[in-house]
């Protein structure tokens, strides 16, 4: 490896988030060089299976020329302007009309920054305006869920439920607080209904709020699907109970739909496909088809009117981005969401995902297959070393990460999320496409079981 020029210069020059940093001196990188549709191509011409879309976000795929020309004649007209200070552009205006008519519940007005990060500082900053410019500036704190992932940035991170994410960091910062992820395979007790444990999560949020007194809590952030976390699915009747809880004490609901947003799920938004009723919205990633960066919350009319008083009292808005709103981001955005409606694309997810359960489902059969579960498409098989107890490897063991290892080598990107094996193709994926993703994932599983 070390022999390869381009791996050289690599580990020499760069630092690779999410990764071991020690292995990677030793193994250096996979250096990807193109991509067509669902399909990427190493620098050494072999071709994988991306089964997740890069970081959930590739849902057009690699190669969508009218995104490329969209940009181009974006970059042609004017390759920047900002936002700020009563300056705009006209993608930005079209894009932010356009998510508000497309928002899953009324909105009022939309916010842009570049990433998943910055757009969950940014509805944190806003809860906090909020509430302060309402003379309740100790209602502040922030509720979220363990293996809940939000972003690394200070309060991203602390949003986030994902300890490394915070050892060494000293996060997350005070008043940043976690409850019982709702993963129903791992979390809920012997002969517990889906239900009940929904309605005993939800007394766990009440309990919590009320402990801490409800005139400290701000927000609870949620991820209506969460990913990074594993794939974990709400429980029946979930988000309504904690919905209920929200409301009884004032305090906001935040849907992160990063990943969820534009399709993942079947609908436009994870917030129609599970009922979330959210005062605030963050998105990114399929937003822009992952060609640029381009992140937006969505803001809810009280919220807006807060903002607005506050203007009139101190004047201006003290928040914002450079690349917030960069025109050629907006423009990428709208031909994305263009491409969306005229192709149909979310329509079509729903049959591609019936197809990812149909070639998933016979690994439940599997010793080292736990639980197969998912929605749309995002999908997450649970691997466990014993079906009975549900018990998981041993972390040093690895075994999950052995299996996405074994399905690289045989043509395939999925991801290890701590138990549990995530595949979230394009949304532009083949049916073909998604019976190899099946072939691939049962073959992975079965020469890592063979190697133990
Ligand atoms: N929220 C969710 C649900 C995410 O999945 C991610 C990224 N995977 C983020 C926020 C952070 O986004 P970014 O990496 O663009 O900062």
């Amino acid at each position: 490896m070390l022999s390869n020029s381009i791996a050289t210069r690599d580990i020499q020059s760069q630092i690779h988030p999410q990764t071991n940093l020690d292995q990677h001196e030793k193994c250096g990188p996979v250096v990807m060089a193109s991509g067509d549709g669902s399909i990427v191509t190493d620098i050494n011409g072999k071709s994988y299976i991306e089964g997740m879309s890069g970081l959930w976000c590739t849902s057009l795929g690699l190669k969508d020329d009218r995104l490329a020309k969209a940009a181009a004649r974006q970059f042609d007209t004017l390759p920047y302007y900002q936002n700020f200070a009563h300056r705009g552009t006209e993608p930005a205006i079209d894009l932010a009309a356009k998510l508000l008519e497309i928002s899953p519940v009324p909105m009022s007005k939309v916010l842009f920054q570049s990433s998943g990060s910055e757009a969950n500082d940014t509805a944190v900053k806003l809860i906090w305006y909020h509430f302060a410019a309402q003379g309740r500036p100790e209602k502040r704190k922030i509720i979220s869920r363990e293996r809940g992932y939000h972003g690394t940035s200070i309060a991203s991170a602390s949003i986030t439920g994902l300890p490394h994410l915070h050892t060494d960091w000293r996060l997350p910062l005070d008043g940043f607080l976690k409850v019982t992820c709702p993963h129903f395979y791992r979390e809920g007790r012997p002969g517990e209904s889906e239900e009940a444990f929904s309605t005993r999560l939800a007394q766990e949020i009440e309990d919590l709020i009320l402990a801490e007194g409800p005139d400290t809590v701000a927000a609870f952030f949620a991820e209506p699907a969460m990913g990074t976390g594993g794939v974990v699915l709400p429980p029946a009747g979930y988000f309504e109970k904690v919905q209920a809880v929200l409301d009884k004490y004032d305090v906001l609901m935040v849907a992160d739909e990063v990943i969820t947003a534009f399709g993942r799920t079947g609908a436009w938004w994870g917030s129609q496909t599970f009922g979330l009723k959210p005062d605030l919205i963050t998105c990114a990633k399929a937003l822009t088809a992952a060609y640029v960066p381009l992140s937006a919350v969505l803001i809810s009319e009280p919220i807006y009117q807060t903002m607005l008083a506050q203007s009139r009292k101190i004047g201006v808005f003290g928040h914002g981005y450079t690349y917030g709103a960069h025109p050629v981001a907006c423009a990428v955005a709208n031909e994305t969401l263009r491409i969306y409606d005229e192709d149909g694309v979310i329509d079509g997810v729903a049959a591609l995902g019936e197809r990812m359960e149909s070639v998933l489902a016979p690994l439940r059969d599997h010793p080292l297959v736990g639980e197969v579960r998912g929605v749309g498409l995002m999908w997450g098989i649970e691997i466990v070393s014993d079906k009975d107890s549900r018990a998981p490897f041993l972390a040093e063991e690895g075994v999950p990460a052995k299996i996405q290892d074994a399905a690289f080598r045989l043509g395939l990107v999925c991801r290890a999320l701590g138990n549990a094996i995530a595949l979230a193709p394009p949304l532009i994926v083949t049916p073909e496409q998604i019976d190899e993703i099946g072939r691939i994932m049962n073959e992975a599983i079965k020469e890592v079981k063979a190697g133990l």
